[in-house]
Formats: C-alpha cells, structure tokens, sequence
C-alpha cells in the first residue's frame, strides 16, 4: 500500500543556494512568509469511486488557497472499499493537500457525515454507557479497554496503511450521560464522583488518543473540534500534550443564534488555545442553508478573520444548501481575502568559513 505524508512544512520556508568561487558568496535565500499564516481546511465529504471528478474537485480546493482536506471514514466504509480510499488519499497529496482523517461515529462517540450508527457498539452492545436508571445507551463507554484496544487499533492501521497527515476528532460527545457502567463504578467507587469523572476521563481518553497517534508517527497533527456549548472543555483539552489543534464548528444557524455571536464564540477559543500554546481552527458554516440565511456568509466569515485563528475550516458542497453551487463561489470569494503567502527574497553573504551574514 503507498504511504506518502510530503515533509512537514514544506510550504513555509524554502532555500536556494549559489555555488562559492570567491572568499565571499551569496546565499539566496527566499522565504514564504505569511503576512497572515492562516491555513484553510476544506471537509471533503465526497466519494472517492470516480478519480476525475475526484482531481477536478481537489485542484479546484487546492486553487481556492486550501493547504488541507478533512476526510471521514465510517467503520462500514474501507472494507468495502479500500483501493478507492487509498487513491483519493492519494490524489488529495498530489494536488498538494495534506490529508486529515476523521474517525466518523466511530462507537457512536464523535460527529460524522454520515448518520450511520457506529457498527462496534451495534456488534458490542455490553460495551454501551448504562445511566443512573440501569438503561443502555448508544454510545460506547471509553472507560472500557477492550472498545479503546479496538480503536487505537484501527487508528494505528489506519496511519500505517493509508497517506494521512492529521486526525481529526469531530465533536467527542459522552458528557450527556453519566456513566454508570461495571467499568466507570470500579475505576470511581465513590457514586457522587462519577459525573466529575465522566468528564476527567473523558479529556485522560483523548489525550490518550492523542499520545497513540504520536507514537505511530510524531509528525501526524492531532486536532479535537468542539460545539461552541462545550468551549468550556478547551481549558482541560489544552492541557494535552500530544494535542496540537482546538477546532470549534461556529455554527450561528444551525444552533438558532444571530450571525453577531460569531466573533465572541471565536475570540474564546482563539485565546484559550494561545494561552496553552495550542493551534486554533474556526469552522464556517457554509452549509444547511437557504436563500436568507446564505447572505449571513459573508459577515460569519468577516469575524473568523477578525479574531486571527491559525486556521480556517469550511466545506466543500456540503449538505442541504438551497443553492450549493452559489454557496460554495460565495465561500470560494471569501477564502480569497485571507492574505496569501509572500516570498521574500534575502541575500546572505558568507566567508570560506561558512560565517553567514545578511545583506
Ligand atoms: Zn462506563
């Protein structure tokens, strides 16, 4: 199977060098220097079975400014099959895009495009959260090693067989329910605990996610993105390690606010992430929407770029807009006013020692 990730980036700093004849030399050197750094993320949720259309869509992102895709995988899909994933990957690399996976509903734990339930917790069904009350719930519980063996596992197979740069983890959910499973009762005795360390645990698995993708291959980026009603929980994910991005889905329309809430949204997850050092992403909403609320694009978009997140994500014809094709150009004038990368030419001079100087 081919397995290409591109060296890391690549994109930011180049060098070119001239050939010493004389006691001194010059050394040209060029960067690309960002007046803004801001790398764009576009979610491709599309199939990879026809690779023209797939490489006319991937040029089109990649034209658009984007250096990354978003692609997720449900439990049902790779086995069925993996040639065509192995090729869009592919292609995604080809046309100079970096490749972030997204495990989708994987144990009914994370988002997905796809509205599928997750295939292990159907097949595992001792491995479900038990509430309070003793009744079952569609969601594998964390706490339990033999669904998070599975996971790194399928993880680890993932990043050894196929062209990925970055996981994504979409909206972790699991703080809903309070666990009351043979498993969360022997890891916290103490009943009164068990919704603090619902929550405890629940950062300890990410961050434990996190640490298995590193230790697969350290140069793989690790992103959680977050539902801005859990911006709370940046705090705590920020303290991970192994955890290089905090994403939040600023969706205005989808959670009925005004357009207006954008911007303070952003601004919380934006400072929380710089506080702890951490990569932050704020995704558009550039889907699910009608003919009114499309016109909301533009001031959405204005206050992303006010708040100066290290990234941007959006969609590619995503779901369910009442005019996809005007969303998308909308979303494609947008991009263009993040500020592109500039090169910037510089002249070192250097002695036969190597001592290097700048002009
Ligand atoms: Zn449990």
């Amino acid at each position: 199977m081919r397995k290409k990730r591109g060296s890391e980036d690549t994109s930011r700093s180049g060098q070119g060098t001239v050939s010493p004849g004389t006691p001194s030399f010059a050394i040209l050197q060029f960067f690309l220097i960002g007046a803004g750094r801001m790398e764009i993320s576009v979610a491709y949720y599309h199939s990879f079975l026809h690779p023209d259309v797939v490489k006319r869509d991937f040029d089109e992102i990649r034209s658009a400014g984007a250096g990354s895709i978003v692609y997720a995988i449900h439990e049902q899909e790779e086995q069925r099959w993996p040639r065509d994933l192995e090729r869009g990957l592919g292609q995604a690399q080809d046309a100079g895009l970096k490749v972030h996976l997204s495990f989708g509903r994987y144990g009914n734990l994370f988002a997905g495009p796809s509205f599928v339930p997750s295939w292990y917790t159907f097949r595992h069904p001792q491995s479900r959260v038990i509430d309070r009350h003793g009744r079952h719930h569609e969601i594998s519980c964390f706490n339990q090693q033999s669904f998070r063996d599975w996971l790194f596992r399928e993880i680890e197979r993932y990043l050894s067989r196929y062209p990925i740069n970055g996981v994504l983890l979409d909206e972790p959910r699991s703080l809903d329910v309070t666990c009351f499973c043979s498993v969360c009762r022997a890891l916290c005795p103490d009943v009164t605990d068990l919704e603090r360390f619902r929550r405890r645990s629940m950062i300890d698995f990410l961050g434990e996610l996190c640490a298995c993708v590193k230790r697969i291959d350290a140069h793989i980026k690790t992103t959680v993105v977050v539902l801005p009603q859990d911006i709370a929980q940046i705090q705590d994910l920020a303290q991970l390690p192994d955890l290089d991005t905090i994403g939040c889905h600023l969706f205005w329309n989808l959670l009925n606010e005004q357009v207006t809430i954008v911007e303070r949204w952003g601004r919380n997850v934006v400072e929380m992430a710089h506080l702890h050092e951490k990569r932050s992403q704020l995704w558009l909403q550039n889907f699910n929407l009608d003919e009114s609320s499309e016109k909301d694009l533009e001031a959405a978009f204005s206050q992303m770029l006010h708040v100066e997140a290290d990234g941007l994500g959006c969609y590619y014809y995503w779901r369910n807009n009442a005019n996809p094709t005007r969303v998308w150009e909308t979303t494609r004038g947008l991009l263009r006013r993040i500020p592109r990368r500039q090169l910037h030419w510089q002249v070192m001079v250097s002695d036969r020692q190597g001592a290097k100087q700048a002009l």
